[in-house]
């Protein structure tokens, strides 16, 4: 089955909600209509520029999509801070972020975290970017892949072959985020492909094929090309360079 790729925008905790209505105004300008036959973009807000990037793509009709960068393993109540998968859902979005490196180590979100958001955000229809990726001492040991199998296997555990269809995967190993350090395409490769025969263990092999593997870390639009070239790689989740419209317009016309 044909995966059309994903290019997503990873805005982090940058820009205030009037720099991310000019910042999706330049992505759309500069992207024409045409290139959403070939690729899905999408860009993820902080939680309080959500409404207006939502007033701004379905007013103006933006071909774009959006969606948020973590979620509440809860639906509602006293849970100070915490924004629910109901809430996202009612803001219109598509996509959330869960497992991001930075949410696994700076908040501790352990495997069963990420299988928790994960299974909020299915619950409401959201579509779960589920990151996983090994830090540069597993790298160096050669140890990458069989690392990120087992997030992979922690993070979807006990989820039926259906909903293993819905997600998205992106593969960020953590050497390679905001470093400038990017993997090349064979480890790129690697790692998806054998996620990919990975999902084809928890699901099936056609589960298995239809579902997105993204890469993630320093991806510019020079190096994207490349990347998205190879056969296991659906597009790119990319932190610093969505930040900047002609940058992330011009990597996501190439994907
Ligand atoms: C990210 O944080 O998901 C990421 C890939 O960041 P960067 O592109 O800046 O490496």
């Amino acid at each position: 089955m044909a995966r059309k790729p994903l290019i997503a925008g990873n805005w982090k905790m940058n820009l205030n909600h009037l720099e991310a209505i000019a910042l999706v105004q330049k992505i759309a300008f500069a992207l024409p209509a045409k290139y959403f036959d070939k690729v899905d973009v999408a860009v993820l807000p902080p939680f309080t520029d959500l409404r207006s990037v939502q007033t701004l793509i379905e007013g103006d009709k933006l071909l774009l999509s959006y969606g948020a960068q973590d979620i509440s393993v809860h639906t509602s109540g006293a849970y100070t801070g915490e924004i629910s998968g109901p809430m996202l859902a009612k803001l219109g979005c598509t996509w959330v972020v869960v497992g991001h490196s930075e949410r696994r180590r700076y908040h501790a979100e352990d495997d069963a975290a990420v299988l928790a958001k994960t299974t909020a955000a299915l619950a409401v229809g959201l579509t779960p970017i589920v990151c996983i990726g090994e830090g540069l001492e597993v790298r160096e040991a050669g140890d990458q892949v069989d690392y990120n199998l087992a997030q992979l296997r922690g993070s979807l555990a006990g989820l039926s072959a259906d909903d293993v269809a819905k997600v998205v995967i992106a593969y960020e190993p953590v050497w390679a985020i905001g470093t400038g350090k990017v993997a090349t395409p064979r480890d790129a490769q690697e790692v998806c492909s054998a996620i990919r025969a990975e999902l084809a263990e928890l699901a099936n092999p056609q589960v298995a094929a239809s579902v997105r593997v993204l890469y993630g870390g320093s991806v510019n639009a020079k190096n994207v090309g490349e990347i998205v070239a190879e056969p296991d790689v659906d597009g790119a989740l990319v932190g610093g360079a969505s930040l900047q419209g002609d940058e992330f317009a011009a990597l996501s016309a190439i994907a």
